[in-house]
């Protein structure tokens, strides 16, 4: 189907009337000819006789001799001359060409005809002769300047900003044509109420985001809803990519933000849309190479602007990045792009809801089934889906159907996987492998005390590189952790480890985000909370320097003996492993529960408080006779 961020720029829209056509390289070729051409033309007229009629030498010779000459003028290389030679007897103009003839002059005295001499015409050769390719460098010269400065960004129009302006019609994308991202498009609807009444929201005073960053994972849908916010509201949409911003001239770029918040200035309420805005966010670290000075000033020049206007005139900027990681500290300051939303890869009911979006626009066969698609394309984000079902739509026109059949949707899906490869879509044993990981991660932390509920649990890989993840939400505000509360999270993390070891007796990779985290706390617990026996209330970590001056390339260690260090890893080594004993326990307990909860992840994909906490009571209702006692049994109040 067709792609909606697709809509073409109507080239009389372009602000600042810049119509001029580029010459391009043929067009060039056309005026070298036509200077060519008129250069022929003129040294045909320069040279072509003046003197009218040719004739012979000796006509010449004999109109003298007959005394019709009038007047005689000697060239260099012609004699040319006025004289009756028709029985009318009216008087023409003739030449000829010169003959040497030395007795000539004497021969006119004698006629009593006047003449005169005259220097050659040369000057006009000499000049072509340096003229010429002197307007041609000209020529070139125009030719090339004019492609730089006619065209889109060219070098002479660099202060204006490559912002397509969207009319209020123009943005035809609605909420309607975005699904799968529910709580993004949620939280955008409150955007959208404000651009269309403005005065509604700072009437009461209330502060409204400046920014709002769309993040998350190539292709879902990130663009679209931005897109989506505009059409909504009906106001204009300026949009512009990151990486148009960063030019080589220094100092483009930020004539480039001046210039489009100006335009957006004058519009307002309206969006203005950083697309890609990593590629001019990054954190500005100084290199010993020098910093990267051009996106500096740029993002320093966004910045400012982004301070400097006024809020409660109804300009929204929103933002969309797939690497927040990256993103310099500032950008996100209140004020700023203060408020993020995450825009992630669709479950499966989502996928469902953006395949039947797109087939809209697609005859299909009754036979399709898109519950069973969407089982089928784990993994896909919305970009995905989009492309399945065009290339899908693509097999079956090429078979000459008439509508787009099943077969068709499974053997492109096929494809999509194929051109995958390299996202890394899972395979089904990867994704049991990430149930069981995430299911155990659930199970322990509603089985241990003193932890905060679990929120949600999920296989939908989240694209920074968690395959899976289990969202425990705070029922307060936490400001200490007693050493329990610690031992039981450090129990959570390795609880994804050890539903591995007990489902397949075998471990992955998969873990090593929660091993680290693991590790951190249970060093901190000795070496900072002063929580090990061993060592005592000792903080061995030295003073922790202030936080601005920390850099990612210092790692500083507090003084102590070697003797101390060994202490120290051994104790981390010991709490460690007592954590992972009692997560494994607290499964090996729950092996039915671990089970369930797994295949139902395999499912569901996505599983929410209310049917986890149905599952684990499903089973405390049976209790395993051979149950060793834990601590306190009784699954953490599941509501969030
Ligand atoms: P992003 O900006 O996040 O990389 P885009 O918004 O450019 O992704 O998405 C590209 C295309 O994929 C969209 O134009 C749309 O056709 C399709 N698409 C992506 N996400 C969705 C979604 N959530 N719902 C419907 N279509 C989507
Ligand atoms: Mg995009
Ligand atoms: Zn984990």
């Amino acid at each position: 189907m067709a792609d909606p961020n697709q809509i073409p720029n109507p080239r009389g829209k372009k602000p600042g009337g810049r119509l001029a056509g580029r010459p391009g390289p043929a067009s060039a070729m056309w005026y070298v000819l036509a200077f060519l051409l008129l250069l022929a033309l003129g040294q045909a007229f320069f040279f072509a006789d003046p003197a009218g009629q040719a004739l012979s030498y000796s006509d010449f010779k004999r109109m003298v001799r007959e005394g019709r000459v009038q007047e005689v003028t000697v060239a260099e290389e012609q004699v040319r001359w006025t004289g009756t030679d028709a029985p009318d007897g009216r008087q023409r103009a003739f030449s000829a060409v010169r003959v040497e003839d030395p007795t000539l002059l004497e021969e006119l005295e004698r006629h009593g005809v006047k003449y005169t001499g005259e220097v050659s015409s040369r000057w006009l050769g000499d000049a072509l002769g340096w003229v010429i390719p002197l307007l041609f460098l000209v020529a070139l010269w125009t030719f090339f300047f004019r492609r730089m400065s006619g065209a889109e960004g060219g070098v002479m129009s660099f202060a204006r900003s490559k912002a397509k302006v969207f009319a209020d019609d123009d943005v035809k994308v609605r909420f309607s044509d975005v699904a799968g991202v529910d709580e993004a498009a949620e939280e955008l609807r409150e955007i959208v109420e404000f651009l269309k009444t403005p005065k509604k929201y700072t009437s009461i005073g209330g502060r409204i985001p400046k920014g709002v960053l769309l993040v998350g994972p190539p292709g879902t849908g990130k663009t679209l809803l931005a897109r989506a916010v505009a059409g909504e509201a009906k106001v204009p949409f300026f949009s512009l990519s990151g990486s148009e911003f960063v030019e080589m001239f220094v100092g483009v770029g930020a004539a480039r933000v001046r210039d489009l918040f100006a335009q957006a200035d004058g519009k307002a309420p309206c969006i203005i849309f950083i697309d890609e805005l990593d590629a001019i966010g990054k954190v500005r670290i100084q290199t010993p190479m020098g910093s990267h000075e051009e996106r500096e000033q740029t993002l320093n020049q966004l910045l400012a602007e982004m301070d400097g206007f006024d809020g409660r005139k109804g300009i929204i900027i929103m933002g969309a990045t797939n690497r927040p990681e990256v993103l310099d500290p500032a950008l996100l300051r209140p004020g700023r792009f203060d408020r993020q939303v995450l825009v992630d890869k669709p479950d499966i009911r989502g996928r469902e809801d953006i395949l039947r979006i797109h087939v809209r626009n697609v005859t299909v066969d009754d036979s399709v089934d898109l519950k069973v698609l969407a089982a089928r394309t784990a993994g896909f984000a919305g970009a995905d889906l989009a492309n399945l079902v065009n290339e899908a739509a693509l097999l079956a026109a090429r078979r000459d159907k008439k509508a787009v059949e099943m077969k068709d949707f499974n053997e492109a899906i096929d494809r999509v996987i194929a051109g995958l490869e390299k996202k890394r879509v899972m395979s089904d044993k990867e994704r049991r492998i990430v149930a069981f990981h995430e299911a155990g991660h659930a199970i322990v932390a509603t089985v241990l005390p003193g932890l905060d509920p679990v929120h949600k649990i999920s296989i939908v890989a989240r694209g920074f590189g968690a395959l899976g993840y289990t969202l425990q939400l705070p029922l307060e505000d936490r400001y200490l952790m007693t050493r329990q509360d610690l031992h039981s999270q450090l129990s959570v993390l390795l609880g994804g480890r050890s539903a591995e070891e007990i489902a397949f007796g075998e471990i992955s990779t998969g873990a090593q985000n929660d091993l680290q985290r693991a590790t951190d706390i249970a060093r901190a617990m000795v070496t900072e909370f002063g929580m090990s026996e061993v060592l005592g209330a000792v903080n061995y970590n030295g003073q922790k320097r202030a936080a601005f001056l920390d850099s990612p390339f210092v790692q500083e260690r507090g003084a102590y003996a070697e003797e101390t260090a060994q202490k120290i890893d051994s104790e981390v080594k010991r709490i460690i492993a007592e954590a992972h004993d009692k997560a494994r326990r607290i499964l090996r307990e729950r092996r039915d529960v671990l089970d369930t909860l797994s295949e139902r992840l395999l499912v569901k994909e996505v599983i929410e408080a209310d049917e986890l906490a149905a599952i684990m009571e499903a089973d405390m209702a049976a209790p395993d006779p051979d149950a060793i006692p834990v601590e306190v049994p009784p699954p953490a109040p599941a509501s969030a």
